[in-house]
């Protein structure tokens, strides 16, 4: 229309435009497989970035919208993967080092990825799914031997100049990125994400009251760049010209640390189970780690248990952010970041707050169903979130029978049971398929959970349905205890009695040394289930 505002292209390309042309001098650092530190600037990686565009282009023979698959820990080259390869009009793929082999080789092929990068160091991985996955070309990252058949990743660089890469804008609603599901709930299932979507979720992402990243800071994604775009923070990071440190294949609490004192780190972000490794390391080193740069630890992927969350602040200083999001939406959805309503109340009170999921950050709007329609936002009513926004999927790729988790209306159900507040905070109260309905009602087993894991005894506690005659499902909790703790059954109900109802407590308590875990971090409640379900019948109150 006459008169209006140019269409600029929100994309990758303008997001690299402004890491490189104000920011050339800030560092991005990575750990090494052995150990060591490697540090370049944004002047250096744009132009790497921008060669392996080129090269994909003119060597191999990739076009727009070809896949190139990634296979590799958070480091440098694996950033110039994420940006060079949406800058050259083509779409990052990133896939789960966690994931069987038959999950990868289904994934890869779903995407039709053509060529895969993958470090030297996954290389025994890589053999298990490289041939059947049937990439045209694999390109092996690190020192070290080339492995069979492998490109080396800085000979494709060097073939390449960045002026090859043709001077041409790319089309905001084209695909940039894609990530599957890690199929926590069944098949994994693609999510395509749009240049538009990613500019508009890193904007967003580094807004006041949302993560607030900006120049001034030192990020650390401890979350993997293969769940979920390691929560956008590669892109935010780029778009505001924050230092990135990457931490290699190093996650353990004591690497990560060391990581946080060195280069000073001021945000960083991962998933509750690698916050309790950290939290442990912290509390049997009192005094050895200078954790004083630190300003939010952002923790999502799961719930952020309030006991955590208050560990953390009280004992050593450190502010948990929790946040929600999924590999649907980007992934943010919602942020704790408390607003002065909150503000003003009690200590305890906000930390109740904080240990909820949020509030939707801007451009992602919320409702929720219940059997009997959308439900009030009163804090009470649960329902099935649903959300709409600017960096939602529309659908999964190429997999028509997910349709059903898209409303008739064009919202997403994201499977999340949750209660909103007046305010629009909302709490997730566990997701649909781990609900227990008992004598028809739901019990949250997510809030026993994080109950559970606020004792002292407790080091990880997972609930779980278990069919019961009489009143259908009961709930059953699987407790790790801390190393030389002990508690028994009903010390962990009495424990619990204060903040529930008295049939949400679990009758049946299982001790076990370890909880299985998702390729992401998560308890693999499937797991659980197969091994406890045929449970004797719970003796109910
Ligand atoms: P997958 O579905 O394979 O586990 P995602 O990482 O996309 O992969 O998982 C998204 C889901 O993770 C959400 O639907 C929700 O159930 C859970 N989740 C994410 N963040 C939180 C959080 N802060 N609190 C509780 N659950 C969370």
């Amino acid at each position: 229309m006459d008169g209006l505002i140019m269409d600029y292209e929100l994309n990758v390309p303008a997001i690299l435009r402004r890491g490189e042309q104000l920011f050339g001098d800030k560092e991005i650092v990575t750990r090494l497989p052995d150990k060591s530190w490697q540090r370049y600037t944004y002047a250096e990686f744009a132009p790497r970035a921008r060669r392996l565009a080129a090269a994909l282009r003119k060597e191999l023979g990739m076009g727009d919208g070809d896949r190139v698959a990634t296979f590799a820990w958070n480091h440098y080259q694996h950033l110039e993967t994420y940006i060079g390869v949406p800058v050259g009009g083509m779409v990052t793929h990133t896939l789960n080092l966690r994931l069987h082999p038959d999950d990868l080789t289904y994934i890869a092929t779903h995407a039709g990825d053509r060529v895969l990068i993958a470090d030297k160091v996954l290389w025994p991985l890589v053999e298990n799914f490289r041939e059947r996955a049937g990439f045209e070309h694999v390109i092996a990252i690190g020192d070290g031997a080339t492995p069979d058949g492998a490109i080396e990743y800085e000979d494709l660089l060097a073939s390449a100049e960045p002026g090859d890469l043709p001077d041409r804008e790319i089309d905001e609603r084209s695909a940039a990125a894609m990530c599957y599901t890690s199929g926590t709930t069944g098949q994994p299932k693609g999510a395509l994400y749009s240049h538009r979507a990613i500019a508009l979720h890193s904007l967003a992402s580094a807004m006041a009251g949302v993560l607030s990243v900006t120049e001034n800071d030192t990020a650390l994604p401890v979350v993997p760049m293969f769940h979920a775009n390691a929560w956008g923070f590669p892109f935010t990071c780029t778009l505001v010209g924050a230092k990135q440190v990457f931490p290699g294949p190093f996650l353990d609490g004591e690497s990560l640390l060391e990581a946080f004192q060195q280069e000073k780190v001021t945000i960083t972000a991962g998933v509750p189970t690698i916050w309790m490794g950290i939290l442990a390391e912290l509390d049997a080193n009192p005094g050895k780690y200078d954790t004083s740069s630190v300003r939010a630890m952002v923790v999502g992927g799961s719930a952020a248990p309030q006991s955590m969350i208050e560990a953390f602040e009280k004992r050593h200083g450190l502010r948990i952010l929790h946040a929600w999001g999924m590999t649907e939406m980007c992934p943010l959805g919602t942020v704790s970041e408390l607003t002065s309503r909150e503000r003003a109340l009690s200590d305890e009170e906000q930390f109740r707050y904080r240990a909820k999921q949020g509030t939707p950050a801007p451009f992602v709007e919320m409702r929720a169903r219940g059997p009997e329609g959308i439900v009030p936002w009163d804090g009470a009513a649960m329902g099935e979130l649903e959300v709409r926004g600017v960096w939602v999927s529309s659908a999964y790729y190429e997999t028509p029978e997910g349709a059903d988790r898209w409303t008739d209306d064009g919202w997403f159900k994201t499977g999340d049971i949750v209660t909103i507040e007046p305010h629009g905070y909302i709490e997730i109260q566990d997701r649909s398929k781990d609900l227990v309905k008992s004598g028809g009602e739901w019990i949250s087993t997510v809030a026993l959970e994080n109950a559970l894991m606020g004792h002292p005894a407790v080091a990880e506690a997972a609930v779980i349905a278990v069919p019961d005659e009489k009143w259908s499902e009961r709930p059953l909790a699987v407790v790790v205890l801390k190393e030389g703790a002990s508690a028994a059954d009903d010390e962990l109900r009495e424990f619990l009695a204060p903040d529930f109802a008295k049939w949400w407590l679990p009758e049946r308590f299982e001790f076990v040394d370890e909880i299985p875990k998702t390729a992401v971090g998560k308890f693999r409640k499937t797991a659980l289930r197969e091994k406890f379900a045929s449970a004797q019948p719970a003796e109910t109150a």
